[in-house]
């Protein structure tokens, strides 16, 4: 076996608290590469990181693991900042086809990480655990990039012991969330255990595993998602929509079939009727060499998934973080227009006579709350993308049932006219961005106004 020219990079999420290490982790993927002079293999796109498979299997250290592999590689996407893995979605599902969840192994998962895991589960995403920051245990002694077995050999057996133990304290987690995992060495089916992979992100310690085990899990599970038509329109998911000098509002995409060129024209969907549009420029990020150029961008006529791009255009203004976006020709254009539209109102429906209003900041992580509230039995009346505004307040307030008189936002803000208001009504409003202190609060309240 060796590349599968008909495969694409499989596109891989990494989730997890803040600080735990995701931009770190994501350095020394790409930083390594950097010092061991490989710095030219590896694609800086937009969003994105992509590691050729070749990288990958030097940093192994074994050859003759290329010929085991058919992907050409992997793509680590950025996850922009604060939005949660449920912003990005596709048309079969997650947008990612596989998943690292980091997580400090000092502190144990947090609760936006609980919830990640849940929606890996849902979408039943492969994944794996990354343990992260095993210097920092007491009397670590650093092997600096050394895999995970060969440092953890070299360490005395308090040491040892003391990660053993932390390590049992996120498998037991895990299995409270509904997941067998095991140390990664000890897993014989990554079907029915998850991996979890002690690493460093400062030391390079584990590394190597990491991308090992993420490749495993590619050739084992996504071959069948990962066949793609280089030929066919371009098919993406906005990560970002971003506002860039001298460019107006742009989109960051993950494209992740066909292929995108200058000129084309896309549809991409908004709060209202989609927008159709037509691309005046596509934009990568200048090679690494020429970082001191003036422009941060460079000009490119065309794309191939998977890939990262940025996308300038006339009028972007009200694209939504998370909605699909799609090469259309005049024969498509409606057709398209219209799924996406319903793709976006599925999500969006008033969904019943009575029930609480619901906002979040993207259309996926509105799907997640609306599914983590329908098992919870809570009605919904209305459920819609954006920042609570003063038309929600003045809508909430002519609902009589004062447990529905309630408005719940998922990582969105109230406006500055909105709070105003909400302060002459009886509206009660929850906001937060974690789904599940979300939903407690509101049943807590609930429970307080009955008693
Ligand atoms: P993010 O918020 O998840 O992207 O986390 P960062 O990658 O920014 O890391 C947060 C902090 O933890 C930074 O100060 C890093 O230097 C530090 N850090 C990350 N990984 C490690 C590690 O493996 N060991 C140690 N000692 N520090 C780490
Ligand atoms: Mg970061």
């Amino acid at each position: 076996m060796a590349v599968n020219e008909n495969l694409r990079t499989p596109i891989v999420s990494v989730m997890g608290h803040v600080d735990h290490g995701k931009t770190s982790l994501l350095d020394r993927i790409r930083g390594s590469a950097v010092a061991d002079g490989e710095a030219g293999a590896i694609t800086q796109h937009i969003g994105a990181t992509e590691v050729p498979i070749d990288n990958i299997v030097n940093k192994c250290g074994d050859p003759s693991l290329k010929d085991k592999f058919i992907v050409p590689g992997l793509l680590f996407i950025d996850t922009p900042g604060h939005h949660a893995f449920t912003s990005l979605r596709s048309r079969g599902g997650a947008l990612a086809d596989l998943a690292i969840v980091i997580v400090d192994v000092n502190e144990g998962f947090m609760p936006q990480t609980i919830e990640s895991l849940h929606i890996l589960k849902r979408f039943k995403t492969p994944f794996v655990v990354v343990a992260n920051k095993i210097d920092r245990i007491h009397g670590w002694e650093a092997n600096k990039n050394l895999p995970f077995l060969a440092t953890y050999n070299k360490q005395s057996e308090r040491v040892k012991s003391d990660l053993d133990n932390k390590l049992y304290e996120l498998i037991g987690e895990l299995y409270n969330i509904g997941f067998n995992s095991e140390r990664y060495d000890r897993v014989n089916d990554f079907q029915r255990n998850i991996g979890v992979i002690p690493i460093s992100a400062a030391t390079g310690e584990g590394i190597a595993d990491v991308l090992m085990i993420l490749l495993g899990l590619a050739q084992r599970f996504l071959e069948g998602n990962l066949h793609y038509d280089a030929t066919a329109p371009g098919t993406g998911t906005v990560l970002e929509v971003k506002e860039e000098k001298g460019l107006g509002t742009t989109l960051d995409i993950i494209l992740y079939d066909g292929t995108i060129k200058k000129g084309d024209t896309i549809v991409v969907g908004s709060l209202g009727d989609p927008i159709q549009t037509k691309i005046r420029a596509l934009l990568k990020p200048r090679p690494l060499s020429e970082i001191k150029a003036e422009e941060k961008f460079q000009q490119v006529s065309e794309v191939t998934a998977a890939v990262g791009v940025k996308i300038s255009a006339p009028n972007l203004e009200g694209a939504l973080a998370g909605s699909p976006v799609r090469v259309v020709s005049t024969d498509t254009i409606d057709a398209i227009t219209e799924e996406i539209k319903s793709e976006i109102a599925d999500v969006q429906i008033d969904t019943d006579t009575i029930g609480i209003t619901i906002k979040a900041d993207t259309i996926g992580s509105l799907e997640a709350l609306v599914n983590e509230l329908k098992k919870e039995d809570i009605p919904i009346r209305k459920a819609n993308v954006g920042d609570v505004s003063n038309r929600d307040i003045v809508e909430v307030t002519a609902i009589e049932d004062p447990f529905f008189s309630v408005i719940v936002g998922f990582n969105v803000k109230i406006l500055p006219d909105a709070k105003e208001k909400l302060q002459s009504t009886d509206v009660k409003l929850f906001l937060n961005d974690v789904i599940y202190r979300l939903i407690d609060d509101y049943k807590d309240w609930v429970k307080k106004q009955k008693e």
